[in-house]
């Protein structure tokens, strides 16, 4: 992904699985609309379906990024070390899938398990989290592989519910293709200061996605994103960006629980997604636009 902040989209929106025919119809489709990347969940390297992502990738040009939220029984937090290993493995294979497709990305919630936690995360718990995600790094290095840490909200996570936190994580990696992965959802409810929350984050962030604060169409929410790419321009970010929705039309459990998804923001996930991908580019023209008449003023 060569291209100034490629636009991406979850595969959720355009598939309901992630099967031969799931992935080639997303795939396409994406293409079809104008995107430049599609995320794909990470499926074992070795499998048929992997396979089939890959020509497909290939055939349409498209760009990929693995996205994933680690199970329980995968957490990197854990204390328990055979838990630990899991996930530590998990993301392994998911570096490998993506290398194999062709993308530059492995994100999401990749540091603790995707889950609503009762108890603070314990400092052994980062520390451990800290010691796999740069072990993971350095497996993905040889490829060009980036890890991002999605920053979710506190139903989500106990370990980084703030941009100041991942940045924090990040740095004590001590590599430097991890990355921090902000959202528009999850900042809209967690940040102080959204334009000061991706200035601090600065140059390492890596990964954007873009959600309304119900998780619906773009602009049909509460969330004003003019903010949010403003800041980005500002902040020099040229990655990639992608939209994220979720609606029990495409989504089963145990992701439909986790996500607390009990009322349906869409119907039509083809119209969603052309319609996302007209918002995006409109947003990045306009913060371009609005970046270049205020240095036009400044000068
Ligand atoms: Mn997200």
């Amino acid at each position: 992904m060569t291209k100034i902040n490629p636009l991406g989209i979850h595969w959720l929106v355009l598939a309901k699985t992630w099967d031969a025919d799931g992935a080639r119809h997303a795939i396409r489709e994406a293409k079809r609309i104008g995107y430049d990347f599609i995320e794909t969940p990470p499926t074992p390297p070795d499998s048929e379906v992997t396979r089939i992502t890959r020509e497909t990738l290939a055939e349409t040009g498209l760009g990929a990024a693995v996205c994933l939220g680690l199970a329980a029984d995968q957490d990197l937090t854990s204390a328990d070390p055979a838990i630990r290993a899991r996930g530590e493995a998990f993301l392994m294979e998911a570096v490998d899938t993506c290398a194999l497709i062709g993308g530059s990305l492995v994100s999401g919630i990749t540091y603790s398990a995707f889950q609503k936690y009762m108890l603070p995360c314990t400092p052994e718990g980062r520390a451990a989290a800290i010691a796999t995600i740069a072990r993971v790094a350095e497996h993905a290095r040889p490829h060009r592989i980036t890890i991002g840490l999605e920053v979710v909200n506190r139903y989500e996570t106990n370990l980084l519910n703030t941009a100041e936190q991942a940045l924090a994580f990040c740095r004590e990696t001590g590599m430097d293709n991890v990355k921090i992965h902000l959202d528009s959802y999850h900042m809209n409810i967690e940040e102080t200061d959204i334009a000061q929350a991706i200035l601090h984050a600065g140059d390492r962030i890596g990964f954007f996605h873009i959600g309304d604060s119900n998780r619906g169409y773009l602009g049909a929410g509460n969330i004003d994103f003019n903010p949010y790419f403003r800041a980005l321009f500002q902040a020099g970010y040229t990655g990639p960006i992608s939209f994220e929705s979720f609606s029990s039309t495409m989504i089963d459990q145990p992701l439909l629980g986790i996500l607390g998804i009990w009322r349906d923001t869409w119907e039509d996930g083809r119209d969603l997604a052309e319609h996302s991908f007209t918002f995006m580019d409109a947003l990045v023209k306009s913060a371009r636009e609005a970046h270049r008449r205020a240095l036009g003023r400044a000068a």
